[in-house]
C-alpha cells in the first residue's frame, strides 16, 4: 500500500498560468465532409450492397459528421475476391523497385495533404488538433516513406534471397489512432508484395476512406487497397474469411483472443497488438522536471487512448510526494477542451461507451479506497469528456492497477528498491511497454533486462519511429510492427 498522500492540495486557482489564452481554432473549412461514404472496394467507392449505413460522430460535440457505409458478407467476399485478383495479376508480380514508387506518392500526398487529415483526424476522433497535426499524420507519413524505402530491398533484408508476400492481407484497426493505424497495417504489408482489406474501427472511419480516395488519387492500381467500414461484426466476417492469407489486428485483448480462435487449425498467418498496463517507473535520481513531464505525456498524451500508455506510476518512495505534487501542479495547466484549438492538451474522449469504462474503472478506484484527485477543470456541456485523475494510496490488487482503462487516469504507486519496481512492473498479464527514468545508465540497463514488455523506454516516453519494431508479450499479442521485425509478419519466411 503506497503511503503518499496528495501533499499539498492543489491551488483552487491555476495560479502557475498567469495569463488567459485566447481561442486559437484551427479553421475547419480545409477539410470537406460528405454527408454519405461508400466502401471502397476494387479501386471504386460503393454502398453496401445491403445498404446498411451507420453514422460517425464527433465525440467534442456529440454532431454527427457522416453516414457511412456498413460492409456485410457480400462485400467481404467482394472486397476479399479484388485483393486477390489484385496480388495474382498486378501486385504480386510487380518489382519492387515499382510498388515503391506507390508508396513514396502515398506518403507525399499525406504530407501535402496534413492539414485536411488532422482537421479530419480531430473531428472524428476528439484528439487535439496539436497531436493529430505533429504526431498521428506525420509518423503515418513517415511510415509510407520507411517501408516504400523496403520495397526494393526486401532480399536483403535478412529472410534469405527471396522473400515471398503472402497474399491477401485482413486487418482490422482501433480508433485511437486511425489513420496511424491504418499506416502501420497497410504499409509494410504493400510493401513487402501484399494486397490489403482494412476494416477501419466503427467510430472512426474517416481518414481511412480519405486514405482511399488518396490511393485513388495516386493512380494505386484497383483492388490493392481496399476499405470496409463497420461494425465488429465486419470485422469478425473480414478476419473468418478463407480467402485471407494474412490476419493483422489491434484492439483490446478480449476481441485478439477470439481472433486467435478464429484463425487456429487454419493457415492463416496472425499478428495481434493487443491492450497494455504499462508501468512508468521513477527512480529518485531522476531528472524531476523532465519525468514529470514524461509521466504527463506517458498517461494524458490522446487522453490516454494509448495501448502503451504509461498507466501505472511507480516511484520511489523517498521522492514520492515531490514528484506526486510537482505532478499535480502541471496538471493544473493542462487545457481541456475543443479539440481543433491549438492550445488544447486534452481531447474529447472517444465514444459515450469508452467515457462509461472509464467512469466505472475509476469508481472502482474510489470504492477500492484510493484517493482521486484532478485539477480544477470544468467539462464543456456536450460531448465526452473526462478531466485527467490521479489515484493515489494505490495497492497492486485494485482494479484501477491491473485493468487497463484507456482514459486519462493515472495510477500511482510506490517501490523502494529497484528489485521492488521490476516486481511490481511485471506484475501484470500485459507486457507492451514501460518506462525507466534515471540518472544511471548502468540501472536503465539493468532494469530494461527484467522488464517484460515489447518496448522499454528510457528518460523518455511514447517515442514511436517506423524503424523501430513495436509489440507485446503475454496478454498484449505477438508480432512486431515496424523495422524489420514489422517486414517479417508479411513475409513468407
Ligand atoms: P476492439 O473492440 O478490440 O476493436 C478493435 C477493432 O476490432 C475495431 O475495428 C472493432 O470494430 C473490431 N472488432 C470488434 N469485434 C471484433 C471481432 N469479433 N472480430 C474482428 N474485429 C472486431 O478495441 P477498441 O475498443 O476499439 O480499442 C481499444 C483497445 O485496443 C485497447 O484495449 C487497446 O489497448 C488496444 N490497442 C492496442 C494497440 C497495440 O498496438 N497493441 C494499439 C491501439 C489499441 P468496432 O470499432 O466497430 O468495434
Ligand atoms: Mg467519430
Amino acid at each position: 500500500m503506497s503511503a503518499i498522500e496528495p501533499t499539498r492540495a492543489a491551488p483552487a486557482e491555476p495560479d502557475a498560468l498567469p495569463w488567459e489564452y485566447a481561442p486559437a481554432p484551427e479553421s475547419r473549412d480545409i477539410v470537406t465532409i460528405a454527408p454519405e461514404y461508400g466502401l471502397f472496394i476494387d479501386g471504386e467507392f460503393r454502398p453496401a450492397a445491403g445498404g446498411a449505413t451507420f453514422a460517425t460522430v464527433n465525440p467534442a460535440s456529440e454532431e454527427r459528421l457522416a453516414e457511412v457505409a456498413e460492409a456485410g458478407p457480400a462485400d467481404v467476399d467482394a472486397a476479399v475476391a479484388a485483393a486477390r485478383r489484385a496480388y495474382d495479376r498486378i501486385w504480386g508480380p510487380m518489382p519492387g523497385a515499382e510498388r515503391a514508387k506507390y508508396l513514396y506518392r502515398i506518403a507525399r500526398v499525406l504530407q501535402e495533404r496534413a492539414r485536411e487529415f488532422a482537421v479530419l483526424e480531430s473531428l472524428d476522433n476528439g484528439k487535439p488538433i496539436r497531436e493529430s497535426r505533429d504526431v498521428d499524420i506525420p509518423l503515418a507519413a513517415a511510415h509510407f516513406f520507411y517501408h516504400a524505402g523496403w520495397a526494393d530491398k526486401l532480399e536483403y533484408a535478412g529472410f534469405g534471397p527471396d522473400p515471398r508476400p503472402l497474399g491477401v492481407a485482413g486487418q482490422v484497426i482501433p480508433w485511437n489512432f486511425p489513420l496511424l493505424m491504418a499506416a502501420w497495417k497497410l504499409a509494410p504489408a504493400l510493401a513487402a508484395g501484399n494486397t490489403c482489406v482494412l476494416k477501419p474501427a466503427e467510430t472512426t472511419p474517416l481518414t481511412a476512406l480519405l486514405l482511399a480516395e488518396v490511393c485513388q488519387q495516386i493512380g494505386l492500381p484497383a483492388g490493392v487497397v481496399n476499405v470496409l467500414t463497420g461494425a465488429g461484426e465486419t470485422g469478425a466476417a473480414l478476419v473468418g474469411h478463407p480467402d485471407v492469407d494474412k490476419v493483422a489486428f489491434t484492439g483490446s485483448t478480449e476481441v485478439g483472443k477470439q481472433i486467435a480462435e478464429a484463425a487456429a487449425g487454419t493457415r492463416k498467418k496472425l499478428t495481434l497488438e493487443l491492450g497494455g498496463k504499462a508501468a512508468n517507473i521513477v527512480f529518485d535520481d531522476a531528472p524531476v522536471e523532465q519525468a514529470i513531464e514524461g509521466i504527463v505525456n506517458g498517461i494524458f498524451f490522446n487522453q490516454g487512448h494509448v495501448c502503451c500508455a504509461g498507466s501505472r506510476l511507480l516511484v520511489q518512495e523517498s521522492v514520492a510526494d515531490i514528484v506526486v505534487e510537482r505532478l499535480q501542479r502541471r496538471l493544473t495547466t493542462l487545457r481541456l477542451g475543443d479539440p481543433l484549438d491549438k492550445n488544447t492538451d486534452i481531447g474529447a474522449i472517444n465514444s459515450r461507451q469508452q467515457l462509461d469504462k472509464i467512469n466505472e474503472l475509476s469508481a472502482a478506484g474510489d470504492a477500492e479506497g484510493a484517493r482521486r484527485w484532478s485539477p480544477p477543470c470544468p467539462l464543456p456541456e456536450r460531448g465526452y469528456w473526462f478531466p485527467p485523475t490521479l489515484f493515489t494510496g494505490v495497492s497492486q490488487s485494485y482494479r484501477i492497477a491491473r485493468e487497463e482503462i484507456f482514459g486519462p487516469v493515472l495510477s500511482v504507486l510506490t517501490f523502494r528498491t529497484p528489485e521492488e519496481a521490476v516486481a511490481k512492473a511485471n506484475n501484470t498479464p500485459y507486457g507492451l511497454s514501460a518506462g525507466i527514468w534515471t540518472d544511471k545508465g548502468s540501472r536503465i540497463l539493468w532494469m530494461a533486462q527484467r522488464m517484460r514488455a515489447g518496448v522499454v523506454w528510457a528518460n523518455t516516453y511514447n517515442r514511436f519511429d517506423p524503424a523501430s519494431p513495436f509489440g507485446g508479450y503475454q496478454e498484449s499479442g505477438f508480432g512486431r510492427e515496424g523495422g524489420r521485425h514489422g517486414l517479417e509478419a508479411y513475409l513468407d519466411v
